[in-house]
């Protein structure tokens, strides 16, 4: 279990990815979360800077799919503008909205990257599926939710458990 929560990398911001890379070696897809990975957790839309590395990322060839266990005002009105394919409240770790992903890209497990801030959502929900995992820096801590505080002091305490 504790193993699957270490990310196959980890980097500071989506901005640090380097997708050339990650397409020669045959990923075609991305499901990415929103809430402190995209912008910060009260952030209603989108950057500038996420707009143009949105346009980077299509021109690369990836598909992009948001996955947020968020509520589904908060996602549409986030993903619509940007004219992306989204799921809202998808209970990661969860299966069923990962695989929905999938299906919605026409992808494998082997194809596709999860990006998100939170080990016990996005990191384990895409490691117990097999895809490439990606933890970032969250955005904006502060303005995180009662269980998403809760989910850092597991973190916290797992890997600590790890380093043992
Ligand atoms: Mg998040």
């Amino acid at each position: 279990m504790l193993k699957k929560l270490i990310p196959r990398e980890q980097v500071n911001s989506i901005y640090e990815l380097e997708l050339d890379t990650l397409w020669k070696q045959g990923y075609r897809g991305i499901i990415t979360d929103l809430d402190n990975t995209l912008v910060g957790a009260k952030a209603p839309f989108a950057t500038p800077e996420l707009i143009e590395w949105l346009k980077v990322v299509g021109q690369i060839g990836f598909q992009v799919v948001i996955v947020s266990n968020n509520q589904r005002t908060r996602v549409t009105k986030f993903a619509e503008p940007l004219s992306l394919p989204f799921i809202y409240r998808a209970k990661k770790p969860t299966h069923a909205s990962f695989r929905k992903a999938l299906n919605m890209m026409r992808l494998e497990a082997g194809q596709t990257i999860v990006i998100g801030d939170q080990m016990l959502t996005d990191v384990l929900g895409g490691n117990r599926l097999g895809l490439y995992t990606v933890l970032v820096r969250p955005i904006s801590p502060t303005d995180e939710g009662f269980f998403t505080k809760v989910n850092r002091t597991l973190e916290k305490a797992a890997l600590k458990m790890m380093k043992r």
